[in-house]
């Protein structure tokens, strides 16, 4: 297989009930045959995440969103010399060069998700007052000029088509939504699938794969959320987030 493109972009499983939205890079690795589709490649991002049940050593795929170190995993390993994650052939949605887009340069923004599934951003500079107007499968949100928001580390959040899709679902159903970080490494948790309806207390880590973060009441989690409470207290720079 040829060379794999390290490049800035977006990606995401095509199934998936945790997502992994907040990222430390802008750059992701893998195969891409065009600028944005379903059919992407991309390296697994394989971490120590603890032990399994049986006490065997457990990783966390972050690009995959599943676990590595079972029998099979630690065969496949001995016969290719690559920790890869069970998922590492699955294609995957992405867009490369995304919109990172700078809140702290606009105003009067807003976010949404229309009918034909894209995401609609709008926004009027604060120098000049151009409109700024995007319907793109997926954007990246610069956190950088967004403190104390997320996890320092954490340069930007990836607004991703099923988390788009989940979060409006979730605002319809009138399910309790909230942002849960993870106990262990502080990141935001992404519940998707039927996860994404279904409120719950215990939540997997997206990044680090930690399975024991409680949130205090049953919710569904989304940094999408906090996102939104972020608009509601500033309403002037973020007129719309879902
Ligand atoms: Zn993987
Ligand atoms: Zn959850
Ligand atoms: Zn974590």
């Amino acid at each position: 297989m040829a060379t794999p493109l390290t490049l800035p972009g977006i990606c995401w499983p095509l199934q998936a009930s945790t997502g992994h939205l907040a990222m430390t890079t802008q750059h992701i690795t893998g195969h891409f045959r065009a600028g944005a589709g379903l059919d992407a490649i991309v390296l697994c991002d394989v971490q120590p995440a603890g032990k399994f049940r049986n006490g065997a050593a457990r990783h966390w795929c972050r690009t995959h969103q599943c676990y590595w170190g079972t029998r099979a995993d630690v065969d496949g390993l001995q016969a290719t010399r690559q920790l890869r994650c069970r998922q590492h052939a699955s294609p995957m949605g992405y867009v490369l060069y995304p919109e990172l887009f700078d809140t702290s340069q606009f105003h009067a923004i807003t976010v949404r998700q229309a009918a034909t599934g894209l995401l609609q951003l709008r926004a009027r500079a604060d120098a000049g007052g151009a409109l700024l107007s995007r319907d793109v499968p997926a954007l990246a949100i610069d956190c950088r000029t967004l403190p104390g928001l997320f996890h320092p580390d954490i340069v930007q959040l990836n607004i991703t088509p099923p988390a788009a899709h989940a979060f409006a679902a979730a605002l319809q159903a009138g399910v309790p939504l909230g942002c849960s970080d993870c106990a262990r490494c502080g990141h935001p948790h992404l519940d998707l699938g039927d996860f994404a309806l279904a409120p719950h207390r215990r939540h997997t880590c997206g990044h680090c794969g930690h399975d024991a973060t409680h949130s205090p009441g049953a919710i569904v989690s989304t940094p999408l959320w906090r996102l939104r409470e972020y608009a509601r207290r500033a309403p002037a720079r973020i007129a719309q987030c879902f």
